[in-house]
């Protein structure tokens, strides 16, 4: 087998990119600090079917990848992992070429049909896929489990991401609901796949969840133990300090984000 022959591994534009026998990958262009390599727009269909699923049509203004999409054919539903705008911008435009209903958790991005409810089995495309809503990255950020015979996966948006951590939204996201659905995907993702909506696609789930969780604990860990250093309560702390302190290993450009996880880790002990 010469290289040319290799399956394509991430990251690969413009190729609709196989990572289990019933989901492609589709990776849109739009790089960035928190997009890493783009946004990952999942197509899932069962072996033989007719109909398609869309995951996460991607970025408003990306008409290439928008035009990729609308053209598969038989595409029959788009679910939306949750709201932000790399994930939802392509909604508008799929809808209008396909006229396959839209589901979100939030109502706004709903096309033809109705949000999403936690527990709620869809199928579709000859899958079966189980809606957990695991929020913290976002209040409606939701997983899909898919399964197709034997075989699972979990497309996890960005409550677990392909590389590096996932930033807390600190509009309605939080740390305890985080680790509360960390533990949820250990638990439902059980010898299932990890398809992330940025990075790299994992074959097992629950060891990458394990360790997103670890980390977490650890930084709490160091946070506590830097307010221990500093004399100050978790509610006297200002988040700042706390990641010039906690952060230091970490590339200056991340310490907004890193200010935002610290602010979210202080709420979390104020909680405690
Ligand atoms: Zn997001």
């Amino acid at each position: 087998m010469s290289a040319s022959d290799a399956v394509p591994a991430h990251p690969a534009y413009g190729v609709l990119r196989e990572v289990t026998p019933f989901a492609s990958v589709l990776l849109c262009d739009n790089s960035g600090m928190m997009e890493l390599d783009g946004t990952n727009t999942y197509v899932l269909r069962a072996p033989g079917s007719d109909e398609c699923v869309v995951v996460d049509p991607g970025p408003p203004k990306y008409k290439h990848h928008a035009r990729r999409l609308a053209e598969l054919p038989g595409v029959a539903l788009t679910l939306i992992t949750h709201r932000h705008f790399d994930h939802t911008g392509g909604v508008k435009r799929l809808h209008k070429r396909t006229g396959a209903p839209v589901r979100a958790r939030l109502g706004e991005f709903c096309r033809n049909a109705e949000p999403l409810r936690d527990r709620e089995v869809i199928e579709v495309a000859g899958l079966r896929i189980t809606v957990l809503h695991t929020p913290g990255h976002t209040g409606d950020s939701v997983s899909f489990l898919v399964e197709h015979e034997d075989q699972r996966a979990v497309l996890t948006g960005d409550t677990i991401l392909g590389s590096g951590t996932t930033v807390l939204d600190p509009s309605d996201g939080g740390l305890r609901d985080y680790l509360n659905s960390l533990n949820r995907l250990i638990v439902e993702g059980e010898g299932a796949a990890l398809l992330p909506a940025h990075g790299p696609d994992h074959p097992d789930l629950v060891p990458v969840a394990r360790f997103y969780k670890a980390h977490r604990e650890e930084r709490i860990d160091q946070i506590v133990a830097a307010l221990d250093d500093m004399g100050v309560s978790p509610h006297e702390a200002k988040p700042m300090k706390v990641v010039r302190r906690v952060y230091s290993d970490v590339d200056k450009k991340l310490w907004p984000a890193a200010r935002m996880s610290v602010k979210a880790q202080l709420e979390y002990l104020r909680e405690a």
